[in-house]
């Protein structure tokens, strides 16, 4: 009893209620359109994200899911959109994010100049055809990103960062993040 006990203190909220953390809502936040599933959207967000708070992984959890991977839906007491926001804080990227999204771009398909050049220097030995089916892209369009690299034009955008975040910066775009959230609650 006791062992079965322990068990069950250990497994994660996301796996012992997964359906709560996999209801539609909660997945895509955007299916929200009445004020009722408004209503329903926030009610799932309070008790995942008070699931996430007493979770023990939740340091761990949200590192994986800002650094290494694109998870969809709500994950590690943030939604999707918030860990942009810590990425972006962080000046970071994964793959699989949405690059127009900080650049404001709401129609077609705009390449992002320091994602180029990432995957240029993480692939060496890869094709440039390789990188704009990557990317999305045509060839020309990545040829035209490095040659604008090579000449040393102005882009006009910072850089990524070189190397991971750690794990503190990680905490602290997560609470500068949640900060700001909670001010624009309370201006709301
Ligand atoms: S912090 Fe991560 S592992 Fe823990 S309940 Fe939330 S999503 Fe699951």
């Amino acid at each position: 009893m006791t062992g079965a006990n322990s068990t069950a203190q250990q497994t994660p909220a996301c796996i012992s209620d997964a359906e709560l953390f996999m209801d539609e809502l909660l997945e895509d936040p955007s299916l929200a359109q009445t004020r009722e599933e408004r209503r329903r959207l926030q009610l799932l967000t309070a008790k995942a994200e008070q699931n996430c708070l007493h979770c023990p992984l939740l340091e761990q959890c949200l590192y994986d899911a800002v650094v290494k991977h694109e998870v969809a839906g709500y994950c590690a007491g943030t939604t999707q959109r918030q860990r942009q926001l810590i990425r972006h804080r962080l000046n970071w990227r994964v793959e699989g994010e949405n690059l127009d999204i900080f650049a404001g771009v709401h129609s077609g398909h705009q390449i992002d100049h320091d994602e180029v050049l990432r995957l240029r220097q993480a692939n060496p030995t890869d094709s440039l055809e390789s990188i704009a089916l990557r990317l999305g892209c045509s060839l020309s369009t990545v040829k035209r990103h490095l040659r604008k690299e090579r000449r040393g034009e102005s882009i006009g955008r910072v850089k990524l960062a070189p190397v991971s975040p750690s794990v503190e910066q990680v905490m602290a775009a997560y609470q500068d993040v949640m900060g700001v959230r909670e001010q624009g609650r309370r201006a709301a």
